[in-house]
């Protein structure tokens, strides 16, 4: 049983994590002592992971890796031979059976499980994840998304809570080596310059943000209150709860959820994904009022930076400040913010149209004329359900196209940013929540582009576009797709 724990942690450790393959042969990332070097190696050998080939001349050019190559299986049967010969049979189902599976799979594991799931701290363009689970069976090999954004660090684990095995060993050996026989040098570390260009928190910086972020002045106090009776009229809705009040709420969400938000203000006016007589566009629009996310100006330019800052410093509302400040807590920072620093300036066709300016100085007097009507015809439980319920469950919903769809799910295209392809956000958020699509083809009208992606917006524009009311629809085509797909290797490789 020994033997296998040893020799997992010889080759595995020594071998493939600290030399062969890894990070001294691939990433040339420190100089280890020659003969350390082909020690390494040799154990590293052991692990049965083989070789690779026309990208390794500087390793093939030396007759050492040549001869390893060569007589691989020569090596491998020796090691079994000797594991026989000082523990019999036990040795060999420990010392190679055991050890070589566990080894396998931590291996792939780092292949497979840190490109889909952990938490990608750096902006590497690529699918790979930091993910503790895996590091504790990998040695540090888990940091996986830090070594895609540094993959000349000799350290993994670059904060000191991410336990990196492999590289507190190569500390050792350089600091156990003597003044004229120095075992490790030239370890090669990430900079503070190398960090910032990688972190998602930079970005070209043409939107300057004031030095006081999180000033409370009374726009505030008014959303905090709007969110505080949207929420606390909810507590009112077992006791007056009817069918007619429940109809409302769900007719109102379809309305301005369906037709106000998604439709209106996120494809056809923040992104002219397609076009809609004026009439309609301004009926529209006037539906998403009434869905209490403050006007079609405000809503817009915000979405616009969201786009334009996708995970960087700037985003309105990306996860990379907390999942809360995603979700929710932006909403107190950030209209002030473009409110008054002018940061409308990515709306002037929106500004342009009387019909906008107007919505936006008269918001108030609208949010407060549905529920004066929705009381008038059927009371209480209308205001509950029609205003309460209904503005809440949307609330959150939308919030969850900005938080959770920019930390859990799938990404399908090679977009740079977070955004991520969330099936259980889609079902709820009318298609929203195909959003690493939606970052790809920003102008797309459909976000669902597999058939199965369920995306009732886009239903709706294309039932629109039958009846001759939506022009101008934009889909990818799919030179637009071949482009953003991550299969596609920019060097021309295979
Ligand atoms: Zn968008
Ligand atoms: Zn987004």
């Amino acid at each position: 049983m020994l033997g296998g724990n040893y020799a997992s942690v010889i080759t595995g450790l020594f071998g493939i994590m600290l030399s062969d393959n890894y990070k001294k042969l691939t990433h040339r990332r420190f100089k280890l002592a020659t003969y350390l070097e082909y020690l390494f190696a040799y154990s590293g050998l052991h692990v049965l992971q083989g070789a690779y080939y026309k990208n390794v001349g500087h390793l093939t050019r030396q007759h050492y890796y040549w001869f390893l190559l060569k007589a691989q299986v020569l090596h491998v049967v020796i090691l079994s031979a000797l594991l026989y010969m000082f523990g019999g049979f036990p040795f060999i189902i420990w010392g190679m059976g055991v050890r070589t599976v566990i080894m396998y799979h931590a291996h792939f594991m780092v292949n497979l499980v840190c490109h889909i799931m952990g938490h990608q701290a750096w902006n590497t363009g690529k699918l790979s994840k930091s993910n503790w689970f895996v590091h504790l069976f990998s040695v540090g090999g888990g940091w996986h998304n830090n070594h895609h954004a540094f993959e000349f660090s000799t350290r993994h684990g670059l904060k000191w809570g991410q336990i990196d095995l492999t590289w507190y060993m190569i500390r050792l050996l350089e600091q156990v080596g003597f003044q004229h026989v120095a075992l490790v040098t030239d370890i090669k570390l990430s900079s503070v310059t190398h960090k910032q260009k990688t972190s998602f928190m930079n970005g070209a910086n043409n939107m300057k943000l004031p030095s006081k972020v999180r000033e409370w002045h009374l726009v505030n106090f008014v959303y905090i209150t709007v969110l505080l009776t949207v929420h606390g009229l909810c507590l009112f809705a077992p006791s007056n709860f009817n069918w007619s009040a429940f109809g409302v709420a769900v007719i109102l969400t379809v309305i301005t959820g369906l037709f106000g938000i998604t439709l209106s203000y996120h494809r056809n006016l923040s992104h002219r994904s397609f076009k809609l007589p004026k009439y309609l566009e301004y009926l529209f629009a006037y539906f998403g009022l009434l869905a209490l996310q403050g006007d079609p100006i405000f809503w817009v330019s915000t979405h616009r930076y969201h786009h334009k800052f996708a995970d960087k410093y700037q985003d309105p509302h990306s996860p990379i400040k907390g999942f809360w400040f995603s979700h929710i807590y932006w909403v107190f920072n950030y209209n002030k913010i473009i409110h008054e620093s002018g940061y409308y300036k990515n709306v002037a066709d929106l500004k342009g149209q009387f019909y906008y300016r107007f919505l936006q100085k008269t918001l108030v007097f609208h949010v407060f004329l549905l529920p004066v009507l929705l009381y008038k015809f059927g009371g209480f439980p209308f205001i509950v359900w029609g205003m309460g319920m209904r503005t809440m469950i949307s609330y959150h919903i939308t919030f969850m196209v900005n938080s959770i769809c920019h930390i859990w799910g799938h990404q399908a295209w090679n977009t740079g940013d977070l955004s991520k392809n969330n099936w259980f956000v889609g079902l709820f958020a009318f298609g929203e929540g195909w959003h690493n699509n939606h970052h790809a083809f920003e102008f797309s009208a459909r976000h669902g582009l597999e058939w199965w992606q369920i995306d009732m917006t886009w239903y709706a524009i294309k039932f629109l576009e039958c009846v001759g009311l939506a022009t101008d629809v934009k889909l990818p085509s799919e030179t637009h797709k071949k482009k953003d797909v991550f299969q596609q290797l920019p060097d021309g490789r295979e």
